[in-house]
């Protein structure tokens, strides 16, 4: 694979878990995470300890990533994406930008941005012992919306740190599968932690979609 920028956006119980795996394969991460952390978070969120309380997760991220992967290039911001910030965030051009918030604005703002930018997009969450990880990309699948569309429960109850790390997990495998090449787009993976039993579902582009409806063609990429 040759070197990767991954934009990483949420640092919490899936980004705990998906940044170390990221930092392991990548050349270049960027962490944003506009939380800092609370003492609630350490029995999930592995990647803190009881030092880091009130420090902004994504400074603490890379710091640790910083001294387990020396030779990667990792750079944070303690903010909260959205439609207004994301030009800046994409102006260095990542290959590839994850999705490990927990709230559905944000989800739909980093979706939007990445279709306008065509850049791969996986997108992961979590309710309860239910997970959900797609690997999604402008011309080949639907968007964020038409995935999930309004009423995802992504975010709502409270996950065990075992669901958030096998998530968070499959979200980093499914990214570096999709760097490699060897991911289809439009794959949509939901993952029962009472039964560890999965479902596979596709993702298709609503041709009313306003962000991916009118280049759900092949031929429109770049
Ligand atoms: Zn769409």
């Amino acid at each position: 694979m040759p070197p990767q920028h991954i934009l990483v956006i949420g640092a919490g119980g899936l980004g705990s878990a998906a940044l170390p795996l990221l930092a392991a394969a990548a050349a270049r991460l960027t962490v944003i995470d506009h939380d800092k952390v609370e003492l609630s978070n350490l029995s999930r969120q592995l990647l803190y300890n009881e030092d880091d309380l009130a420090r902004p997760k994504a400074e603490v991220a890379a710091e640790r990533l910083r001294r387990q992967f020396p030779n990667l290039a990792v750079r944070w911001r303690a903010e909260k994406f959205s439609a207004e910030n994301a030009a800046a965030f994409f102006s260095e051009r990542p290959d590839l930008v994850m999705d490990l918030c927990d709230n559905e604005t944000t989800r739909i703002a980093v979706s939007d941005a990445a279709f306008a930018r065509d850049t791969a997009l996986v997108t992961a969450g979590l309710a309860g012992m239910h997970g959900q990880i797609a690997y999604l990309r402008r011309g080949d699948s639907g968007c964020y919306r038409c995935a999930f569309g309004a009423g995802d429960k992504s975010g709502e109850g409270t996950a065990s740190a075992a669901m958030a790390t096998m998530t968070g997990s499959m979200a980093a495998l499914v990214a570096l599968r999709a760097l490699a090449g060897n991911e289809t787009a439009g794959r949509v993976v939901l993952v029962d932690g009472e039964t560890l039993a999965t479902e596979e579902l596709r993702a298709r582009a609503d041709p009313k979609c306003a962000v991916c409806g009118h280049t759900s063609q092949k031929g429109n990429r770049k």
